[in-house]
């Protein structure tokens, strides 16, 4: 093959940098999330902890859920048989879309094969239609976002990470006529903070723009009824459009956009990553409209009060064992390691010596010097599997010479 070097070069730049992937191959059994096998390539199988999934709620493995799906598949069929345009639109697709407005209190929703696509697809397409826009990006947003904003080739202001007084600045800086949008996520995914959304949203008030927030980490997991930070705080109104996914705190696949009727109906009809692409199977759609009604009733609150209370329990017993817990607001528990050998070596322990597994978070996920395990504890983990959690981290904390909190 020609050029097949450059391709050898750039696999070994990434992994001279320690920036190499290796997936965990993991065989799940219904109903005992958060137990798995971890299965190797000579054969070998390991019963583990997953302790790194973004299926926050278990919601993946919820009876409800899968007897929605099996129900689908039954008589639905597999694939969704093409394109939304041509085809590939069944009830589940309508409902679905009517429930995610509904559960955000938007006039529509859109749907889209997965949170990366709405992203990149919605931003890049508002730009179509406002050419002048300006896009003020927080500094940690997610790729999706900037590569939607990148594509767009709008004008852009990068903001200092939920720094309000430099997205000030950075306003203030342009044209007062200028259509602006300003670009945020609620609950951000490596650090567990959660942005100033009421601060953001007087500002756009005061200043005419467009808000923008991305909910991928907090839909179904805040809010009375799962509809995110937004709804939590009485502020879902104030943002123009609320993106989400419905792979996490869901459990399933997908992501969606909502807001005014015609803002979504232009995305529909302008979005190439829409229009373009075989429309969700059905029987994900059938998964998401089960899960999303279930978490918005009492058992979805009483799902929400037990995972925070894990999460609540985790920070609590690492600070305890003076591990170093870096602040988070929220369900995401980060240990900080500050060092991406040292952290690959503890998740490679923790999974080998411990049955644990936690996938080590490295640059470019996190910037260089801020390596981290992030811990993303569920309501059916319990209280012993946390203590042992933190014993074997206590153990391979001592073997590898880090330092503890003091
Ligand atoms: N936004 C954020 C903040 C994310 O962290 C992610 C994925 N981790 C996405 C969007 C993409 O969502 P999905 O996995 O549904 O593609």
């Amino acid at each position: 093959m020609r050029h097949l070097q450059a391709f050898e070069d750039a696999l070994n730049s990434i992994k001279s940098e320690g920036r190499y992937r290796v997936f965990i191959d993991l065989k799940r059994h219904r109903g005992e999330f958060p137990r798995a096998a971890a299965r190797y390539e000579d054969g070998r199988e390991q019963d583990v902890i997953v302790w790194c999934s973004n299926d926050y709620l278990g919601m993946g493995q919820d009876n409800d859920v899968l007897d929605g799906m099996h129900e689908a598949i039954d008589s639905f069929g597999a694939g969704s048989g093409g394109t939304r345009n041509i085809s590939g639109t069944t009830r589940y697709h309508v409902d679905l879309e009517k429930e995610l407005a509904d559960l955000h209190g938007k006039e529509a929703a859109l749907l889209f094969t997965s949170g990366y696509v709405s992203n990149e697809a919605t931003l890049s397409t508002i730009a179509k239609i406002l050419p002048d826009v300006i896009i003020y990006s927080d500094a940690l947003n997610h790729a999706s976002m900037i590569e939607g904003i990148r594509r767009s080739s709008c004008a852009r202001r990068v903001f200092r990470h939920n720094d309000v007084a430099h997205l000030r600045s950075l306003i203030e800086n342009d044209p007062a006529d200028a259509p602006k949008l300003i670009a945020f996520e609620s609950v951000y995914s490596m650090d567990g903070d959660v942005a100033p959304i009421e601060e953001i949203c007087d500002l756009a008030d005061e200043f005419g723009a467009l808000t923008y927030i991305d909910e991928v980490h907090a839909v179904g997991l805040y809010g009375e009824e799962g509809g995110g930070v937004t709804e939590r705080d009485s502020l879902a109104h104030r943002i123009d459009i609320i993106e989400g996914t419905l792979a996490k705190g869901f459990g399933v696949m997908g992501g969606y956009i909502t807001g005014k009727t015609a803002v979504i109906d232009a995305i529909r009809s302008m979005a190439p990553g829409f229009i373009f692409t075989t429309s969700t199977c059905p029987v994900l759609a059938a998964g998401a409209l089960t899960s999303i009604r279930k978490l918005r009733t009492d058992d979805g609150r009483d799902l929400r009060r037990r995972h925070q209370a894990a999460a609540a329990m985790l920070k609590q017993k690492f600070k305890d064992a003076n591990l170093p817990l870096m602040e988070s607001e929220t369900h995401i528990v980060p240990l900080l390691v500050a060092d991406p050998e040292r952290c690959k070596a503890l998740s490679d322990t923790l999974l080998h010596d411990f049955g644990i597994y936690v996938q080590p978070i490295n640059y470019p996920t996190v910037p260089k010097g801020t390596e981290r395990l992030r811990f993303t504890p569920s309501p059916n983990h319990t209280e012993e599997m946390m203590d042992e959690l933190v014993s074997a981290l206590l153990a391979i904390w001592a073997q590898l010479g880090l330092e503890r909190a003091s």
